[in-house]
């Protein structure tokens, strides 16, 4: 698979990456040893950019695929698959302290003596002074080399511009679809042409730009090519983050990137299943509200909705008017 620089580092990812939250524990559960099988096939398939957060608890995934690479690579001469791996996590913590410890948890969990690439984790519209000690971590961190490329990920169009004037910043983790689906600025929503209004500004900058939520958390799968082909086709944005739960997923994005793709396909959704994530749920119940079939409910203990599976008749009422995007299907 192709591969790009990210902006002005001295990373070189693949222009498809990996997104590992599908396979954890807050969604599909996947053993560790089947998830892990499908991160090496997609890496001997060339897709070797990761994305992980601290949040996710998806490092044992990871560690078990690159112990799985080296044993493969034993005795292998040159730099192989483990060495061209490019790992990204992220931190939801606001102080110092906190972002130091998830950063030496990874290295540590993860068996690296060092993270390519860690972001704050979600910043929202005027959070940026909040999380300035998190902020002075991941810079010191770099210092010390135990990070390469630093930055933040977000959902929203204010925080993704500021980012392009944030002179330590080396990358930028936004979410963009073509939809325009899940874009904030502030309280409210934004259109998918003020998010790129954004990102090409910190392209033009030279911050490396990688995209998340292509299919809008789900929604948009059964528009597969018009959804992979928005993304991919902005110059701006050097590569597309994805997540994937199963072998055929990847396949489809290979064939997808590879141009064997029938240009009539688009996948069966009608297995999957709905998920709220509850890193970005805020407890509104506007899904509560449009589910038809009762199948959503509070969690006692965090306030936060949660989905029924044995209520769910996947009739996806409850995606649209979820205003943070954390309902999504899989
Ligand atoms: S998909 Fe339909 S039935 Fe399932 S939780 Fe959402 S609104 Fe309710
Ligand atoms: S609509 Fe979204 S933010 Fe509101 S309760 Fe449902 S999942 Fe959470």
């Amino acid at each position: 698979m192709e591969k790009v620089r990210l902006g002005n580092t001295d990373i070189f990812v693949s222009r498809a990456g990996f997104g590992v939250l599908p396979m954890g524990p807050s969604q599909l559960a996947l053993p560790i040893e089947e998830g892990a099988k499908i991160l090496v096939y997609a890496m001997d398939h060339g897709i070797r950019f990761i994305d992980t957060a601290q949040y996710y608890r998806t490092y044992p995934y990871i560690r078990e695929a690159l112990k799985m690479i080296q044993a493969s690579q034993q005795g292998e001469a040159g730099a192989g698959i483990y060495d061209d791996v490019v790992i990204c996590s992220k931190c939801l913590y606001e102080d110092y302290d906190s972002m130091m410890e998830a950063i030496h948890e990874a290295c540590t969990e993860l068996d690296r003596s060092y993270i390519d690439i860690f972001l704050m984790h979600e910043v929202r519209s005027g959070q940026l002074k909040e999380r300035a000690g998190a902020w002075q971590a991941l810079k010191d961190a770099k210092a010390q080399g135990l990070v390469r490329a630093i930055g933040l990920s977000t959902h929203h169009v204010d925080v993704t511009r500021a980012a392009a004037d944030m002179a330590d910043l080396d990358v930028v983790f936004p979410l963009i679809n073509y939809v325009g689906l899940g874009i904030r600025k502030g309280d409210s929503f934004a259109t998918r042409e003020e998010m790129m209004e954004a990102i090409e500004a910190c392209h033009a900058v030279g911050k490396g730009v990688f995209s998340m939520k292509a299919f809008g958390g789900g929604s948009l799968t059964a528009h597969y090519q018009e959804a992979l082909g928005y993304v991919f086709g902005q110059p701006a944005i050097d590569s597309v983050m994805i997540g994937f739960g199963k072998i055929s997923d990847v396949d489809d994005l290979l064939s997808y990137m590879d141009g064997t793709m029938d240009p009539a396909y688009n996948p069966d959704i009608s297995k999957k299943k709905v998920y709220i994530n509850q890193e970005d749920c805020e407890g509104c119940g506007s899904c509560k509200a449009a589910c038809p079939a009762g199948a959503i409910y509070y969690n006692p203990t965090n306030g936060l909705a949660e989905v029924d599976h044995d209520k769910c008749l996947t009739c996806g009422y409850c995606s649209p008017v979820c205003p943070v995007r954390a309902v999504i299907m899989y």
